[in-house]
C-alpha cells in the first residue's frame, strides 16, 4: 500500500485531501499542530486502519515510522488575519518546516510537493499572471510574513531537486473556497457568507474593485493529484480563471443568500492585490487540467454547507 504524508491534515484543503487519499486506496497520515485547523475536518477517517493522526509542529524536527511514498507539505496558516495574527509561527512553518519535510523526503526516498501560492506574484505587475512572472513582493510589509515564507518555501525546493536529485512538484494556488472553509478565517467567501446568515451587512474593504478568482476546492484537488503523479518539477498554477471584483462577488453572495444587508465599505488592508487572476496554459498543457465547477454551483455547495453550520 503506498504511503502519503499531509502536513496540515486537519486544515481546509488538507483535510480535503485526507479524504481524495483515502479514497484513492493510499495509507495517509495526516500531521497537524491545530493551530488553524480542526480535527472535525477528519473526525470521519479515525475510524479507519489506513488512516493515521499525529499531532506535531513540523517547525520542529519531524519523525515518521516506515516508509513514505509521497509527502504533501500544507502545513501553513493560509488566511491574512490568521498570519498576521501568527507572523512568527508562519515564517518558521515555510523555511523551516519546508526544510525538515524536505530532509524527511529525502531520508525516504519519497516525492514531495509543496502548497505554494499565487500570493508569491505579490501585488503583480503582470496579468493575468503565468507561472514566468517573478511577482512585486514587499517583503517587509504585512503580507511579507506569508508571501516570503512561500517564496523562500520554493527556492528550497527548487534546491532539493536541483542538488540532491529530491523528486519535487510545486503548485502554485489561487484562491480556493468550499466546505470545511473557517467562518472567521477573514477570507472574503466565509465573511460575506457568515455575515448574509448573520444578518450583518456584507464587508467590501476599499471600493470593491480589487479582482480575485475563485477556484471550487474538487478542482483544486484534481489538480494537486494530477501534478504529485505528473514528471513536471516546475511550478504549475492552479486556480479557476473565471475573475470577478470583489464588489461583485459580495453581491453574488446577497442574492445567492437572499439577505436583505446591504455592503459596508471599510478600508483596504495594506498591500492588497489590486488583481489577480490565474494563467493556467501550462496546467492545461502538462496535467490536461481544467476547472470544472462554476462559481455558481460551487458556491450553492458551500452556502448549503454554511448553513448548517452558522449560529444565528
Ligand atoms: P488552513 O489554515 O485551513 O490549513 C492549514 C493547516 O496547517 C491547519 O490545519 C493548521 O493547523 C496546520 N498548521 C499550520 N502550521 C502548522 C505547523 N507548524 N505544524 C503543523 N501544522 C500546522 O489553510 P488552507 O486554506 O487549508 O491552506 C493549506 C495550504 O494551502 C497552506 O499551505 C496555504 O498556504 C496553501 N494555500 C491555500 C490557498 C487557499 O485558497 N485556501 C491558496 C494558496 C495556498
Ligand atoms: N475582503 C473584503 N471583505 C472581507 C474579507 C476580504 O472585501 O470581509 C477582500 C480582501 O481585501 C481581498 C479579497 O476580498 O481584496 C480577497 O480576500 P481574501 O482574504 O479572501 O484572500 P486574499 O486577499 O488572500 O486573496
Amino acid at each position: 500500500m503506498k504511503r502519503v504524508l499531509i502536513t496540515g491534515g486537519a486544515g481546509f484543503l488538507g483535510s480535503h485531501l485526507c479524504d481524495r487519499f483515502i479514497k484513492e486506496g493510499y495509507h495517509v497520515i495526516a500531521m497537524d499542530n491545530l493551530i488553524t485547523g480542526s480535527l472535525r475536518n477528519i473526525e470521519h477517517l479515525f475510524k479507519l486502519p489506513q488512516f493515521e493522526f499525529y499531532n506535531h509542529d513540523v517547525s520542529n524536527y519531524v519523525h515518521v515510522e516506515g516508509h513514505i511514498d509521497y509527502i504533501l507539505h500544507f502545513a501553513s496558516p493560509a488566511s491574512p488575519i490568521d498570519y498576521l495574527k501568527i507572523p512568527i509561527q508562519t515564517l518558521k512553518v515555510g523555511s523551516l518546516g519546508t526544510h525538515n519535510l524536505l530532509g524527511l523526503a529525502k531520508a525516504k526516498k519519497a516525492r514531495m510537493l509543496i502548497a505554494s501560492t499565487s500570493e508569491v506574484y505579490g501585488d503583480p505587475h503582470v496579468h493575468p499572471q503565468n507561472e514566468d512572472y517573478w511577482g512585486n513582493v514587499n517583503p517587509i510589509g504585512p503580507r511579507g510574513v506569508y508571501d516570503e515564507a512561500k517564496r523562500f518555501q520554493e527556492a528550497m525546493t527548487m534546491a532539493y531537486h536541483t542538488y540532491h536529485g529530491l523528486e519535487t512538484r510545486i503548485i502554485r494556488i489561487f484562491n480556493t473556497y468550499g466546505p470545511r472553509m473557517r467562518l472567521d478565517d477573514g477570507r472574503a467567501l466565509p465573511a460575506f457568507i457568515g455575515q448574509a446568515i448573520r444578518g450583518e451587512d456584507l464587508t467590501v474593504f476599499g471600493d470593491g474593485s480589487q479582482t480575485r478568482s475563485f477556484c471550487y476546492v474538487d478542482d483544486l484537488i484534481e489538480g494537486i493529484y494530477r501534478l504529485l503523479l505528473s514528471d513536471y518539477s516546475y511550478p504549475v498554477n492552479i486556480g479557476n480563471p473565471d475573475e470577478i471584483t470583489i464588489k461583485e462577488f459580495a453581491e453574488e453572495i446577497i442574492k445567492l443568500t437572499g439577505t436583505t444587508q446591504k455592503i459596508s465599505y471599510k478600508p483596504l488592508p495594506k498591500d492588497d492585490p489590486k488583481q489577480r487572476r490565474p494563467d493556467i496554459t501550462r496546467a492545461k498543457e502538462i496535467l490536461g487540467w481544467e476547472p470544472k465547477i462554476s462559481r455558481a454551483e460551487g458556491l450553492k455547495i458551500t452556502y448549503d454547507f454554511f448553513k448548517n453550520t452558522v449560529k444565528k
